[in-house]
């Protein structure tokens, strides 16, 4: 079995993921496979991916070289929020520099594989990167709404909580992938 990238509009990106209550011998060789299929030169820059995008729906991302299982963010920094352009390999290349706002200073949680505990403080562009894959994990994209709207795919109860504007803004912020 080859991975491939899952593709907006595919509903399974906008739904939550589920928790990984166990790891077995099969979510181990699954995880495997996910971390070589990140090393591929093909993606360039890498900075995270997460499982939702390559069809597993279940709360785990690699990012900045690491595994995380069951991510939480215990705290963010309120205002002021970063300004950032962000692209998704799920979503169509060049086409897309999505205006997102994130929270500069975040603490998470999270497990490895082997189910021990971390947590720590993230800043900058590595808070950004865990943030745009958090929202993988809860089915969010870094699409605006507008899109989203136009597509039909979320209605005007889904959009309440969404933290991305769908206005575009010339920014120097360079866009980065995830
Ligand atoms: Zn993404």
């Amino acid at each position: 079995m080859s991975m491939k990238i899952v593709k907006y509009p595919a509903k399974s990106l906008l739904k939550p993921s589920l928790a990984v209550s166990s790891v077995d011998m099969e979510l181990l060789e699954w995880t495997k496979k996910f971390v070589e299929f990140t090393q591929q030169p093909l993606w360039g820059n890498l900075l995270g991916m997460a499982a939702p995008q390559v069809g597993r729906n279940i709360r785990l991302f690699i990012a900045m070289g690491r595994i995380y299982v069951n991510p939480v963010l215990k705290w963010y920094s309120k205002a002021p929020m970063d300004f950032c352009l962000e692209g998704c390999y799920s979503l169509e290349e060049k086409k897309y520099d999505y205006p997102t706002r994130r929270y500069v200073s975040i603490i998470l949680q999270w497990e490895d594989l082997t189910g021990a505990k971390f947590e720590e403080r993230f800043n900058g562009k590595k808070a950004q990167v865990i943030q745009h894959e958090l929202d993988h994990l809860d089915g969010k994209l870094c699409v605006s709404l507008a899109e989203l709207e136009k597509s039909g795919i979320i209605t005007k109860e889904t959009k309440t909580n969404d933290r991305t504007g769908n206005k575009r803004l010339a920014s120097k912020v360079a866009p980065r992938k995830g």
